[in-house]
């Protein structure tokens, strides 16, 4: 198929500037949208036209003079049968004074403002009215371009697009029916030439009906090759975990807590997953504190009753640390093995640890992303947890599954772990390929955590507050600012913090933890304040995913205006973890963005989750939120996910049945918007 701009003759200069404009292909020419339009389909009269609104008039000029006073300048009076309006021209060719004479008829284009001398335009568009020359029968389209990229040019390749044939219709109709959508290249020349009297304000929010089959086809092509994906799954093989029902229950009923409701639901649904021939791809979603850790370890428990071995990765060692803690103390008396294993061990322990998991001497292994280096062979992986899963990339989440399955006929299930919970129609969009499960409550008792915004001009204040906390008992988080510039800037705050603190109470005992420490003194801090040996806890943003001690019940954020949402709430999640009223204070210096500012106010009034991904997504758009780059999802063009979150099911509806009917024209979609197909779909 000629689908490439060459194959249209456009010269090679040219397709280089149509390249940065991000199109290559045939069919992206006709994917590129005017951004507005001019209305040269009628007259307006002079005394008929509204101010502000682009029209176009046609009338006899009655005089033109150049004035040098306040600046040189061309004034053009036009008079039709119904007023009069002037035109000024502020830059302008000696050829245009003798052209735009009195007595001369002309059209011009413009918009009409309340000026000095009463009506005018400035700097209309102008032809000579000549009576032959018909009226434009279509709005005329306005183009996104880059400089040396003319209008002219944009509009004659985007014709010849239309000439090359290549807008077949890519859903079948009796699909297109029920849904009251236009066909694609109706509603495409509709955007590119809409007809006259059309709403220009519909087509530029993007409401029109045109706009709403091409958005439609685009949640589309992103709908197909994510649920292909899906499909796809089920063809694959993973191991059947039959695991031991009874001694799982028993195991459950010891825990010195009961699962809360949503734990009980989402673990029958990661549990049905486990038991079936395929694998298993769940995302696990709870606010901060709902519980997933319990979720994850019983899940590996089934795993390894039944025969396998299951591995759970952490994005930091603390973190993967915290876990190894918790869940050996929770499984070691059932007579489990576990293995750690991270990047820091020493060689010999590593070796060992790499012969462990190939010959399955351990059940259950968990570390860091030392889990998918190629020396780790394991023996008969049945589930791979990854904790914090948008802390991953996505190669990094095909890693854990290749390296699992390349010895073997078999694919681990995988369970994604989040706390920062995606919004809905993310999770529809984006994760379409996932299953989803949502603990939507938190543990019993826990009480709401209080946040207090505080300049930083006031920090002695909070630091007496943190005292108080400390010397009743409880213990308190210190985190010290964010410094991208540079880390060895962020240390030195850390130590000067640090320092403080400890001046300021030196009954009290201060710890510091930062990520340029190694394991085991990272490991003899934490384990001190597990203990509460340590009283305050300054930290950099290492502890910000996982850390789970109960007893701290006070965290400082230091210079929060620099912290996305998901962090900050990630970071007050710290606290609150036991039934102890906690407390987050924010210290922020003035004076703060805008940005900053929103940000504060939507984390200072809302302590859901939920809600603040929402927000988040608001503020930085799903690309950001995701991590583009990092999730690999292609961007929309045109579709925005708060717009149109209500097509999104009746989307997902017809990708589906688009792939169970009509396999191959399914593809079509896909090709159109994303060129090729993405990697998995090839596969
Ligand atoms: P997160 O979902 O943020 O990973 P965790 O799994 O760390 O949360 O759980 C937070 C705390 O709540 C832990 O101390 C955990 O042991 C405890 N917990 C988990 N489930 C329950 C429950 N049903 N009732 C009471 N406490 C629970
Ligand atoms: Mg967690």
């Amino acid at each position: 198929m000629k689908d490439q701009l060459i194959d249209l003759k456009i010269n090679e200069k040219a397709i280089k500037l149509f390249n940065k404009l991000g199109i290559t292909r045939v069919i992206d020419l006709v994917l590129h949208f005017p951004y507005r339009y001019i209305d040269e389909t009628r007259i307006t009269l002079i005394s008929e036209m509204a101010i502000g609104e682009e029209c176009l008039i046609e009338g006899e000029i009655i005089s033109s003079e150049v004035l040098y006073r306040p600046r040189k300048m061309l004034l053009v009076k036009v008079k039709d049968s119904s007023g009069l309006i002037t035109c000024r021209f502020l830059h302008f060719y000696a050829s245009q004074i003798t052209q735009l004479s009195s007595g001369k008829s002309f059209r011009f284009f413009g918009e009409p403002k309340l000026g000095y001398n009463g009506i005018e335009m400035v700097h209309p568009k102008y032809h000579v009215a000549n009576p032959l020359k018909e009226l434009a029968s279509t709005l005329t389209p306005v183009y996104p371009t880059v400089a040396g990229l003319t209008q002219h040019a944009i509009k004659k390749a985007i014709e010849l697009a239309f000439k090359s044939n290549i807008l077949e219709e890519t859903v079948p109709s009796s699909m297109l029916q029920p849904l009251h959508l236009l066909g694609f290249s109706e509603a495409v020349k509709i955007l590119h030439y809409p007809p006259p009297n059309s709403s220009i304000d519909s087509l530029l929010d993007k409401t029109h009906i045109a706009w709403k089959r091409i958005i439609f086809d685009e949640l589309l092509a992103q709908q197909i090759s994510a649920r292909i994906n899906y499909h796809q799954r089920e063809t694959r093989q993973a191991p059947v975990l039959k695991g031991n029902k009874q001694q799982l229950q028993q195991f459950i009923q010891q825990l010195t807590f009961k699962l809360t409701s949503a734990q009980e639901r989402v673990l029958a649904e990661i549990i049905s997953d486990l038991h079936r021939p395929y694998p298993m791809h769940r995302l696990l979603q709870g606010d901060v504190g709902s519980g997933k850790t319990i979720i994850a370890t019983i899940a590996c428990l089934h795993t390894i009753y039944g025969g396998y071995q299951a591995a759970l990765m952490a994005p930091t060692e603390i973190l993967a640390e915290q876990h190894f803690i918790k869940i050996e103390r929770w499984l070691k008396p059932l007579g489990i093995r576990t293995q750690w294993l991270t990047g820091s061990m020493k060689k010999k322990d590593k070796d060992g640890a790499h012969q462990n998991i190939k010959h399955h001497i351990v059940d259950l292994i968990i570390g860091t992303h030392a889990l998918i280096q190629n020396e780790v062979e394991f023996a008969k992986l049945g589930l791979a947890v990854i904790d914090e899963q948008h802390r991953f990339g996505v190669e990094q989440r095909l890693a854990l599954r290749v390296q699992a399955s390349q010895h073997g006929q078999f694919e681990p299930h995988m369970l994604m772990m989040t706390a920062t919970p995606i919004p809905r129609t993310l999770s529809m969009s984006y994760f379409a390929d996932l299953d989803v499960s949502t603990i939507n409550e938190l543990p019993q008792g826990r009480q709401p955590i209080i946040t207090k915004l505080i300049d930083s001009k006031r920090r002695d204040e909070v630091i007496q507050r943190i005292r108080e906390v400390c010397l009743a008992g409880h213990q308190a988080y210190w985190v010290c600012p964010l410094i991208e510039e540079s880390e060895t800037l962020e240390l030195e705050t850390a130590r000067d913090t640090f320092n403080y603190l400890q001046q300021y109470s030196p009954d009290l005992k201060v710890g510091l933890v930062h990520g340029k420490m190694d394991r085991l003194e990272k490991q003899a801090i934490m384990d001190a304040f597990y203990k509460n040996d340590i009283h305050i806890l300054v930290a950099t943003t290492v502890i910000e995913v996982g850390v789970d001690v109960p007893n701290a019940t006070m965290i400082v954020i230091d210079h929060a205006e620099r912290m996305g949402l998901a962090q900050l709430h990630q970071l007050r999640g710290r606290v609150g973890r036991g039934s102890q009223l906690s407390i987050c204070i924010l210290l922020y210096q003035t004076p703060l963005s805008d940005l900053a500012k929103q940000r504060l106010k939507i984390i200072y009034e809302s302590n859901d989750g939920f809600e603040l991904a929402r927000q988040d997504l608001l503020i930085r758009g799903p690309g950001e939120l995701l991590g583009a780059k990092q999730s690999g999802v292609p961007g929309f063009r045109y579709a925005s996910l708060d717009q149109h979150e209500d097509l999104l099911s009746t989307v997902q509806n017809v990708a589906d049945d688009m792939i169970q009917e009509f396999h191959l024209m399914a593809l079509n979609p896909v090709t159109r918007w994303h060129g090729q197909l993405p990697d998995y779909l090839k596969a």
